[in-house]
């Protein structure tokens, strides 16, 4: 290793690095602020045979409780460059650049594309590893392209968005975890454009007047509908150790959704089929509330077993409430999974992932009904 490198710290705890403050600890932990210190400890971890993954801000990993036997490199580097011409300002950000200070910037500039994403935790390099999305607005709609660390061939390339195969949470750079480091992001925003108000809850708050609302009102009021339902990181919140969503909400077809919506007739959670709130998808498919099959199945907001539970203000939120396991969390996430595929016969995908990127594995105690597929 260069001398000049700060030396990895051994046996680190993980926990306090990540949202849900879970986890045991890295073999070797380092923190860096430079990119080519970045891919130097990445080359020393592959040398050593060692396995190596990246940390952002830790919110939206659950950490396993034997922690994570190679080396952890928890991104923070910072900078932001502008490319300005009338119609687009290409903002570039460092993957450790904290993503709510991104937003903060292009609101108060008067850059519209990503005020919906105002108050989602965690750094900028991660964004556009699960398409982020939220309140009618996804990373994707003004992504321009990524620039990434190919781990299998130790080049620095840059990734134009039409090859990132962005979907609902999902992207190549989150199929392919071990093979790409992201290192920056850039963004192709609307120099005065016009806020995006999509979402019905920000419509109600915001376009009582008909006008456009402004960009900074729209982040306020995206804030505030945020904090309502702890999906703020804010200190005295106790909801706030969590990943957000736990569940991504299930993508499935038409004749899966009216088979759901009869079947929670038949239960007598809903007068008529019409009632299931579901969201038009691409190609045809139909969204489905992860949240209103969490709460149906037996776990209401507030619902509690030891130490860990369902968020008291959002259904798809699993909390940490202080000194327990990530197994008792798994525990509790594979039980709801369980019990909405014995109530529904729709399985819950996970959206958070182990530290490394890989799926989590949910431990199941009895077996679910048969799983319908989209
Ligand atoms: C309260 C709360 C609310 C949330 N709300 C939303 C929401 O509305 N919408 C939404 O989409 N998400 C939401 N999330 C999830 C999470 O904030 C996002 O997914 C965020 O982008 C994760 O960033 P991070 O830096 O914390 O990533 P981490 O949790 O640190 O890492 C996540 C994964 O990405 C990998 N990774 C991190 N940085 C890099 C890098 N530079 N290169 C390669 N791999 C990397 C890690 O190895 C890990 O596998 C929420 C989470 C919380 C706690």
């Amino acid at each position: 290793m260069n001398t000049a490198l700060p030396a990895p710290r051994r046996n680190v705890p993980l926990a306090p690095h990540t949202t849900l403050e879970l986890g045991g600890r890295a073999g070797f932990f380092l923190e860096i602020a430079r990119e080519s210190e970045l891919l130097e400890m990445l080359r020393w971890a592959a040398v050593q045979g060692l396995p190596a993954a990246l940390l952002g801000g830790g919110s939206n990993v659950v950490v396993d409780d034997e922690g994570f036997p190679g080396l952890v490199v928890r991104v923070a580097t910072r900078g932001i460059e502008v490319a300005r011409s009338d119609q687009e300002i290409l903002l570039t950000a460092a993957a450790g650049e904290p993503w709510d200070e991104v937003v903060s910037l292009a609101v108060g500039e008067g850059w519209a594309g990503i005020e919906c994403l105002s108050g989602i935790p965690g750094t900028t390099g991660a964004t556009p590893i699960q398409n982020v999305g939220a309140y009618g607005q996804e990373i994707g709609q003004v992504l321009h392209s990524v620039r990434a660390l190919d781990r299998s061939t130790w080049e620095v390339v840059t990734l134009p968005k039409d090859e990132l195969q962005l979907g609902y949470r999902t992207s190549l750079l989150r199929r392919q975890p071990a093979r790409w480091a992201v290192l920056a992001v850039t963004l192709a925003l609307r120099p005065g454009g016009e806020a995006t108000v999509r979402y019905r809850e920000l419509e109600k708050l915001l376009l009582a007047g008909g006008r456009d609302p402004g960009l900074p009102r729209v982040r306020e009021a995206v804030l505030e509908l945020r904090r309502v339902k702890s999906m703020l990181l804010t200190p005295d919140d106790p909801n706030r150790r969590s990943v957000g969503s736990f569940f991504l909400n299930p993508v499935v077809t038409a004749a899966v959704a009216e088979k759901v919506a009869r079947r929670a007739v038949d239960l007598g959670d809903l007068a008529c089929p019409d009632h299931l709130p579901r969201f038009p998808s691409p190609q045809g498919l139909v969204k489905l509330p992860a949240a209103w099959l969490v709460e149906r199945a037996g776990f209401p907001r507030g619902f509690r077993r030891g130490v860990v539970g369902v968020s008291s203000r959002h259904a798809l939120a699993l909390v940490h409430h202080g000194g327990g396991t990530a197994a008792e969390l798994l525990a509790l996430a594979g039980d709801i999974v369980t019990a909405v595929e014995e109530r529904f016969d729709v399985s819950l995908v996970p959206e958070p992932t182990a530290l490394d990127g890989s799926p989590l594995s949910l431990p199941r105690t009895s077996g679910g009904g048969a799983r319908l597929r989209p």
